[in-house]
């Protein structure tokens, strides 16, 4: 089941230049970490119940490197928190949404994570992401 929003990505082309605004407003980055299937450095910024996640690309051909080529910086996506990340999956599948990996993979902060395609949800990249339950090694 889905329960809050998790964190909104920003795609950004550096975490240092990008964190100043947040910082400014009294937020501060929690944690900086790599995300090697993704090629993507991510920064967790809490905000409340929620965080920004700054994401900077760590290679020309990943995903985020080739978002900011094409959009510039900006919103990448919208993480929305599972309680039991396979079941929603599979949910979605069964109802026709495309979703965008052959199954959940590992993404910050510890958590599996899954995407639903922006042609199955009006536009937005939507990310659903589960905390591992064993809070195993992130990366
Ligand atoms: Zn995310």
């Amino acid at each position: 089941m889905i329960g809050r929003i998790d964190h909104v990505g920003i795609a950004v082309r550096s975490i240092d230049e990008a964190k100043g605004i947040y910082e400014a407003m009294g937020l501060h980055v929690e944690a900086i970490e790599e995300v090697p299937y993704d090629g993507v450095r991510v920064a967790l910024i809490p905000c409340g119940e929620s965080r920004i996640e700054l994401l900077e690309p760590m290679a020309e051909d990943s995903p985020v490197a080739k978002f900011l080529s094409k959009r510039g910086p900006g919103i990448h996506h919208i993480c929305l928190r599972s309680d039991d990340l396979r079941a929603d999956d599979a949910r979605l599948r069964e109802a026709g949404y495309q979703v965008i990996r052959p199954e959940p993979t590992r993404g910050a902060d510890g958590c599996w994570v899954q995407f639903v395609h922006p042609k199955s949800a009006g536009g937005v990249l939507l990310e659903l992401s589960e905390k591992d339950p064993e809070g195993g090694e992130s990366g």
